[in-house]
């Protein structure tokens, strides 16, 4: 079989040659044999890189200063780029992480050319507006681009994360350097190829794929002006601890251990693909999943029963298959992971309704059954931590308010949702959630409303025009003229 292999790094608009031979092979998640490899960014290339993206930054008549119009035309190029590689962009997402295709080609293919036009368009709608004082004087509020933006992303939707990050940063007029994970390289040098394509200038985007301790020497480089995470709550912690030191603004994007919350006159036999979409999406690797179901005690079994049998039924298989609606994990060490909370959960006192174990059609790859946990004690372990995997626990409850109660009895608050055959009581039981993002009958997040979370899911928000201001610093002028300009 062949292998897509890369000899240099994205880095200065072009491909250089990397400064050690340190490598990154990647692995099939449903095969488990090598795809690939790519060079492995080390200290050398980081400062490179951010050497690269400063000058382009600081050039004063370079990116940060031409116009959105100017910068919109050169996005709008690559994410036509991006579009011409998108049945190969789905591909590669899909082997590396195993999320199944026909996901892969909404989310890794379809959402990043639509965020590049989207901030391209509100960048292009003002960044300064003159302000009547109250003293009698008027102000100019100027929005600029806040400088170097380091964005780090992790591996379960690597494309759809990164131009969370990387679109409003560079229609903001900032320049990126981008740290995939190292699961998850192969999707990020194809975007490379895109940006290369489009002509983008050289410095504006640079990627360095690399693990944790480079990560972390990234964040702290002085070079850099911005930081955007996304990952896991621990590497969360420490980002932000070592931001906090050198007062260096950062959004972080952490995990998450949302409620599904079944109210007592919901059908959900009628929502089941809806269901299915806002709790076992990517085979558990999103943070906003609904991991926690959470059902009346009047009609718990019912209840219990329905989501078992919608779990039995899914279709686990090879990801690159469109009818496959549950791919392997995206690692050996996943998988582990994942197990352990399986057991973890039986020792605690659940009972399993569904999965608990490897798929016995699949000889190969890191597969995790869809596990249905029934029974779960509110304070048990896998009714707390976030699992990254297959797994719902159902936990049954007394009343709407005991319902909001062990929904927000988490040191999470990233997504949700309220099933109801009654929206407007949906709407109102999710303002008593505290979560950053719920859904009513469903969960999808959209691109022009904010998301992100509170608690220990993390700080700041993506999309919308929300999204744009984080990679935009504000300026006043206070005009030494009265009522001079219009
Ligand atoms: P992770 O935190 O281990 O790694 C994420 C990225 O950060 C990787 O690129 C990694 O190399 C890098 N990294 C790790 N530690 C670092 C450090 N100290 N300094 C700098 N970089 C560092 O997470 P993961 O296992 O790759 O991803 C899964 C986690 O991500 C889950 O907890 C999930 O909930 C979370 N996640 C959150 C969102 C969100 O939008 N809130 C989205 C997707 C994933």
């Amino acid at each position: 079989m062949t292998t897509i292999d890369y000899e240099r790094l994205y880095i200065n608009g072009d491909w250089t040659a990397p400064t050690t031979g340190e490598r990154i092979t990647v692995h099939s998640a449903a095969t488990e044999v090598n795809i690939g490899s790519v060079p492995e960014a080390k200290e050398g290339d980081i400062d490179a890189a951010v050497a690269a993206a400063r000058i382009a930054f600081d050039d004063p008549q370079g990116w940060a200063h031409w116009t959105p119009q100017r910068r919109g035309e050169a996005l709008e190029r690559f994410a036509a780029a991006l579009e011409a590689r998108g049945v190969d962009m789905a591909r590669r997402v899909s082997q590396q992480n195993g999320m199944p295709v026909s996901l892969a080609e909404q989310f890794e293919a379809g959402f990043p050319p639509v965020l590049l036009r989207y901030y391209s368009e509100l960048a292009a709608g003002g960044h300064e507006d003159v302000r009547q004082g109250m003293m009698g004087k008027q102000s100019l509020v100027l929005r600029g681009p806040i400088g170097v933006v380091a964005a780090i992303v992790p591996w379960n939707v690597p494309q759809a994360i990164t131009f969370l990050k990387v679109a409003p940063a560079l229609a903001a007029g900032c320049t990126v350097v981008l740290k995939p994970a190292p699961e998850t390289v192969l999707d990020a040098f194809l975007m490379a190829e895109a940006a290369l394509a489009a002509g983008l200038p050289a410095g504006v985007l640079n990627v360095v794929p690399a693990g944790r301790e480079v990560g972390a020497y990234l964040v702290e480089h002085p070079g850099v002006d911005k930081v955007s995470f996304t990952g896991s709550t621990a590497a969360g912690r420490s980002i932000a601890a070592k931001c906090g030191q050198l007062l260096r603004p950062v959004t972080l994007e952490l995990g998450g251990k949302s409620a599904a919350i079944v109210l007592d006159d919901a059908d959900l036999g009628s929502s089941l693909e809806s269901f299915f979409a806002s709790t076992l999406l990517n085979n558990g690797q999103i943070c906003w999943l609904g991991t926690r179901v959470l059902a009346p005690k009047s009609r718990y079994n019912e209840i219990v029963d329905t989501i078992t049998d919608m779990a039995s039924s899914l279709i686990i298989g090879d990801p690159l298959d469109a009818a496959t609606q549950v791919g392997p994990l995206v690692s050996e060490r996943q998988r582990q992971r994942v197990e352990g909370y399986i057991a973890n959960g039986k020792n605690e006192g659940g009972r399993i309704t569904s999965g608990g174990g490897r798929p016995a059609n699949q000889g190969r790859g890191w597969y995790v059954e869809p596990t249905i946990f029934a029974d779960v004690d509110r304070k048990a372990t896998i009714a707390q931590e976030e699992i990254f995997g297959p797994v719902l626990s159902i936990i049954p409850y007394e009343n709407d308010q005991d319902a909001v109660d062990v929904a927000n009895d988490t040191e999470y608050g990233l997504g949700g949702s309220v099933w109801t055959a009654d929206p407007e009581r949906g709407a109102q039981f999710a303002r008593r959630v505290r979560t950053g993002t719920i859904g009513v009958n469903g969960y999808s997040n959209d691109p022009f409303s904010p998301f992100g979370g509170i608690k220990s899911s993390g700080m700041g928000r993506e999309l919308g025009p929300e999204g744009l201001m984080p990679f935009q610093q504000l300026k006043t002028i206070y005009l030494d003229k009265e009522n001079s300009l219009s």
